[in-house]
């Protein structure tokens, strides 16, 4: 078997599902960056502490909104056609698993 031919009609489908992944990857991806800036920026150099809020109390919720990120990306960020996960790259042309294009 070949790889598959699609419509001109599939092929938009496949793009504006792209579109949508990569716009929740922002939504879930750029508060949280800010996030952590701002934890960064505010910790207290001797305690740890964030605008009074201790470091046992801060650290594991951090620790939790970034692994439900990273668990959210593996699902999210792959490949409308053929499921295969998009890696590290923010903008890609097209799958490397399949070729579709995907911009
Ligand atoms: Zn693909």
């Amino acid at each position: 078997m070949g790889p598959r031919i699609r419509t001109d009609a599939e092929k938009a489908v496949i793009k504006a599902s792209f579109a949508a992944r990569r716009r929740r990857q922002f939504l879930v991806l750029t508060p949280l960056l800010g996030i952590v800036i701002a934890v960064a920026g505010l910790a207290d150099a001797r305690s740890q502490a964030v605008l009074g809020v201790p470091a046992g109390v801060w650290a594991p919720a951090l620790f939790a909104g970034l692994g439900g990120a990273a668990v959210y990306t593996l699902f999210n960020w792959r490949c409308p056609a053929c499921n295969r996960y998009l890696g590290a790259q923010w903008s890609p042309m097209r799958c490397r698993g399949c070729g579709i294009p995907l911009r």
